[in-house]
């Protein structure tokens, strides 16, 4: 897949919770981006209005597991429980059943990977990390994003625990990439084409 090389594209992982996601909202309405919220089921279940604030305000909501394992360790049965608990509260909520997912510590498996894509989900990593998990500070996380822009476009960042240096960074963040040429696009424009594999050419 050829990405726009100057365009970026913001996710946000673990929330949604009552603390971070609304301040990460009100910046993101402050400048018209859209982004996707990797969103956790059991924080869905805990603070839906959120959800529905994300998704009413443009953005979308993807699937980031039902309370964070380690996907990698557990029996084919287990994931895929956490996947579909986790789609069916998003899908109870906001009416939309997430195709996107994103494995919690990014780990995953070609086997794995095969297995989200039968379940119909696109599995997305991330360019760039700006290790905001780390409880850096504002500067820092910035820095992280700043200094790897080459890298790519799909940014990681976070709206759970760790996520107060992350709101700090985030309007500094937008601005100087701005400055840089760079654009905010919608993460679901790249995952556009049908998930089921072609069909009527079949001779
Ligand atoms: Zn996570």
């Amino acid at each position: 897949m050829t990405l726009p090389s100057k365009t970026l594209w913001l996710t946000f992982d673990d929330g949604p919770e009552d603390t971070y996601s609304p301040r990460v909202l009100d910046v993101l309405h402050h400048y018209r981006i859209f982004a996707t919220f990797f969103c956790l089921g059991s924080q869905v279940e805990k603070f839906p209005t959120i959800v529905q604030r994300m998704h009413e305000e443009g953005h979308l909501v993807g699937n980031h597991s039902w309370d964070h394992p380690h996907l990698l360790d557990m029996p084919l049965d287990e994931v895929y429980q956490q996947v579909t608990k986790t789609s069916e509260a998003i899908l109870r909520v906001i009416g939309y059943r997430p195709h996107l997912f994103r494995p919690p510590y990014g780990e995953r498996s070609s086997p794995l990977v095969g297995h989200l894509a039968n379940w119909e989900y696109h599995t997305v990593y991330w360019d760039i990390d700006s290790r905001d998990w780390q409880g850096i500070s504002g500067p820092t996380i910035s820095a992280n994003v700043l200094g790897h822009l080459g890298a790519g476009g799909i940014i990681l960042q976070h709206t759970g625990i760790h996520a107060k240096h992350t709101v700090d960074a985030l309007p500094y963040m937008i601005e100087a990439a701005y400055a840089l040429g760079y654009t905010f696009g919608q993460l679901p424009d790249l995952f556009a084409e049908p998930v089921e594999p072609p069909s009527g050419n079949v001779t």
